[in-house]
């Protein structure tokens, strides 16, 4: 056997595997481990002790645990972008349908009364108060609605899309005669007295008719536009 003992090189195996000793040491580590099994086999230990713990940072926590870490969030993240994605599109979509029909279909706008005019306002045989209403902006009317306030203020207000759209025969509520039925209002409103019946809105209106007004009978050709029996 060699001149130093195992034990010595023992404690100087960690210094040969870092490479610290000096030269001296190390040819004498050299010499002793090229003859001794044991010691050879402890620098092995030693190798391994340093490099398993490594490997295993390297291989199963970096390339192992994090990349799939890394993956998995990229992969959740691949989905919410998708469901993203998803619903912003479909909102879009909602949104190009909701203003195509807000712009075209919706009637939310009122017609001023600056292009109404309300003629020929009579009162049939059976008490329905008729007129005649032509919007002369030349657009179409498709919805009029019905609005009556407290002091029995009874309002015909005209609703039109933003996209107004033009008059087309037959021009019907754009330009025609319609009737108004105050005992049918009166008893579909809980008997409240209808005192005024106007065309437009409490702030831009159009008198038809109030209580006390006296009106003309009206024509047998107006009588026959609402006489449906004949
Ligand atoms: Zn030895």
């Amino acid at each position: 056997m060699s001149k130093i003992s195992c034990n010595i090189v023992k404690d100087m195996l960690p210094l040969y595997h870092d490479n610290v000793c000096s030269s001296d040491s190390q040819k004498m580590v050299e010499e002793h481990l090229s003859e001794c099994d044991s010691c050879k086999s402890e620098l092995d230990r030693i190798r391994d002790d340093i490099k398993i713990p490594k490997k295993e940072i390297e291989e199963n926590k970096i390339d192992g645990k994090v990349i799939k870490n890394i993956s998995m969030m990229w992969k959740r993240s691949r989905v919410k972008s998708f469901i993203k994605g998803v619903i912003i599109s479909a909102l879009l979509i909602s949104f190009i349908i909701l203003g195509y029909f807000g712009l075209f279909h919706w009637n939310i706008t009122n017609v001023p009364t600056n292009v109404v005019e309300i003629k020929n306002v009579s009162e049939m045989e059976d008490d329905k108060i008729v007129y005649h209403a032509e919007l002369t902006d030349g657009y179409s009317l498709n919805r009029i609605k019905y609005d009556m306030d407290d002091e029995g203020n009874f309002y015909l207000t005209p609703l039109r899309p933003i996209i107004k759209k033009k008059a087309q025969p037959p021009y019907g509520m754009s330009n025609g005669y319609d009737f108004f039925d105050i005992e049918s209002q009166q008893i579909n409103r809980d008997g409240a007295k209808i005192k005024a019946l106007y065309y437009g809105t409490p702030k831009d209106k159009i008198l038809i008719w109030k209580k006390g007004m006296d009106l003309p009978e009206a024509s047998k050709e107006v009588e026959n536009l609402f006489n449906f029996e004949n």
